[in-house]
């Protein structure tokens, strides 16, 4: 069962084709309507290419229209974590993608004129238990000192 979407109730539908492909030969087949396909197809059209866009079901219907609307940088896993797995060079480049993702989406609404209400609030981590104070402790320095001061 799917669950009610604030945006999809909201927004505008787009204007879709039923036809399953493309009626004239196109450079690029993008098949998803969600984030990814949506902003690859852009960056895409924008250089040149012709591009047509598949969606099964309803553009941004799925993930990308039920999400809970926050943009953040970061990874869900503790930095630590991550550098303990990867090591210091891809965990620092692991987390810079997330900074670059925040300015291409901010970057992507600016451009086309998007009105969906972005704005860079900051971001807070807390500890939910005591006992995840100490690793946030580690965390912190650790990126404070290898990544984002
Ligand atoms: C409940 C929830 C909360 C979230 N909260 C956040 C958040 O606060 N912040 C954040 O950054 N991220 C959040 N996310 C994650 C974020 O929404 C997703 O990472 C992002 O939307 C993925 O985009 P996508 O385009 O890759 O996938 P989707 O949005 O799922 O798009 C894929 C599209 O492809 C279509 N498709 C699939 N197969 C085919 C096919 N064969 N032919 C044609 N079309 C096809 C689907 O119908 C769908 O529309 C959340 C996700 C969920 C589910």
């Amino acid at each position: 069962m799917k669950s009610a979407s604030f945006w999809l109730d909201t927004a505008p539908t787009v204007s879709t084709t039923e036809s399953a492909l493309p009626e004239q030969p196109v450079d690029v087949l993008v098949v998803g309507g969600g984030f990814t396909g949506l902003s690859s197809a852009l960056a895409l059209a924008k250089r040149g290419a012709s591009v047509a866009l598949c969606e099964a079901g309803v553009v941004g219907g799925e993930a990308s229209g039920r999400n809970g609307g926050q943009c953040n940088n970061g990874t869900a896993q503790d930095y630590s974590g991550l550098v303990a797995a990867y090591g210091e060079q891809k965990a620092q480049s692991f987390y810079q993608f997330y900074n670059q993702a925040v300015d291409s989406v901010e970057r992507i609404v600016s451009s086309e004129n998007i009105d969906c209400d972005f704005r860079r609030a900051g971001k807070i981590k807390l500890a939910a238990k005591p006992e995840h104070f100490d690793k946030l402790v580690r965390t912190h320095e650790a990126l404070t000192k290898a990544v984002d001061p």
